[in-house]
């Protein structure tokens, strides 16, 4: 194996390692109401995958688990702590339904580097948007909990949250960023609601534009507040660019997004791809990968061959910079897009 690669930053791998979940989001392919076979990726190919990523010199890569509910997956314990003691930062996604007691919080506390809950709103339409009574309130319960552990132990982990922003709570960003901050967050990113895998969901509750563009301007203000708390709002100049372009149902061609150097995406049945959605085109078995430096180079010439839909619209928020930190959501985005 090569484990040479040739970017700065370290490696994102994000593992939808099932498509279990116990709530049912009105938005999401993964509700529990959906009448399907629920997959978990098999031992393995996420022992290979571990592997492979134990392989890559420095920086440690991050492997990040998401699902369904990835914290309610049997072995997410069993496979994180493997991956830490190869060197490997390991994070999830969770709709914090798990993290009600102190030894669930502690599990976190002593396997994970990082855990992002979603909330979307501090208040019963939460509850109501996923099916869970009493939800909202038990995320921000749980996440003050884990502050104050985390506190207690002297543990790294970061907390994160995520918001999915919609047109029955766009409004209340900033009561709910507020919220988290007092709760013991670290960072918060938000996403425009997808509209592929439930298009009724979509039309109720997608964003307007001219909702966002109130959301926009209030942003600047808000991320200086919460700044002050230490608390970090990511996205950048382009990513708002990227939303409104989405809202006005403009194109987002991309012509290079460097696939694989940075980021991979591994899906509940193995198949590794530069992002979720171009695992048809130009996903890869994960047991016929034997170095991920090697990746760029065939995900390239994949893409050469037969180019994926998704990238004359790339929805993949990581690449339009849904995470990036400490430039102002204000700046002036790309001209041809000014006009979204
Ligand atoms: S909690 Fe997450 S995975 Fe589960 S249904 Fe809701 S959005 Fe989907
Ligand atoms: S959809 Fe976007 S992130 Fe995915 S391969 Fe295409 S350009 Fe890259």
């Amino acid at each position: 194996m090569g484990g040479e690669r040739s970017a700065a930053g370290p490696l994102v791998v994000v593992c939808r390692v099932t498509t279990a979940c116990n709530l049912a989001c009105g938005f999401c392919a993964y509700d529990r109401r959906l009448a399907f076979a629920r997959t978990t990726l098999d031992a393995r190919r996420i022992g290979h995958l571990i592997d492979l990523l134990a392989a890559l010199r420095a920086p440690a890569p991050l492997l990040s688990w998401l699902g369904g509910e990835p914290l309610r997956w049997r072995d997410w314990r069993r496979w994180s702590a493997c991956a830490r003691a190869r060197g490997i930062r390991v994070s999830a996604t969770s709709n914090g339904s798990t993290l009600g007691t102190a030894a669930a919080r502690a599990e976190v506390l002593e396997r994970l580097d990082e855990l992002t809950l979603s909330l979307d709103v501090a208040d019963a339409r939460h509850d109501a948007l996923r099916g869970w009574p009493g939800g909202a309130l038990r995320v921000l319960t749980a996440l003050r909990a884990l502050a104050r552990e985390r506190a207690a132990l002297g543990s790294p982990l970061r907390l994160r949250a995520n918001i999915v922003l919609m047109r029955s709570t766009i409004g209340d960003f900033a009561t709910l960023a507020d919220a988290l901050a007092a709760a013991g967050v670290d960072e918060i990113s938000f996403n425009l609601l997808g509209g592929r895998d439930r298009p009724e969901f979509h039309a109720r509750e997608s964003v307007l534009p001219a909702q966002f563009a109130h959301f926009q301007r209030e942003l600047p203000a808000l991320r200086a507040r919460l700044r002050d708390r230490h608390v970090v709002v990511a996205g950048d100049a382009q990513y708002a660019a990227r939303l409104r372009a989405a809202l006005a149902a403009l194109p987002w061609p991309v012509a290079d997004c460097d696939p694989g150097r940075d980021f991979l995406f591994v899906d509940e049945h193995g198949l590794l791809a530069p992002c979720a959605f171009t695992g048809a085109e130009y996903g890869i078995d994960l047991l016929d990968v034997d170095d991920l430096a090697a990746l760029p180079a065939r995900f390239r010439a994949a893409r050469t061959l037969r180019c994926a839909a998704a990238c004359s619209d790339c929805p993949s928020t990581q690449v339009s910079g849904k995470f990036a930190r400490g430039v102002d959501f204000m700046q002036v985005p790309r001209p041809a897009l000014e006009s979204a």
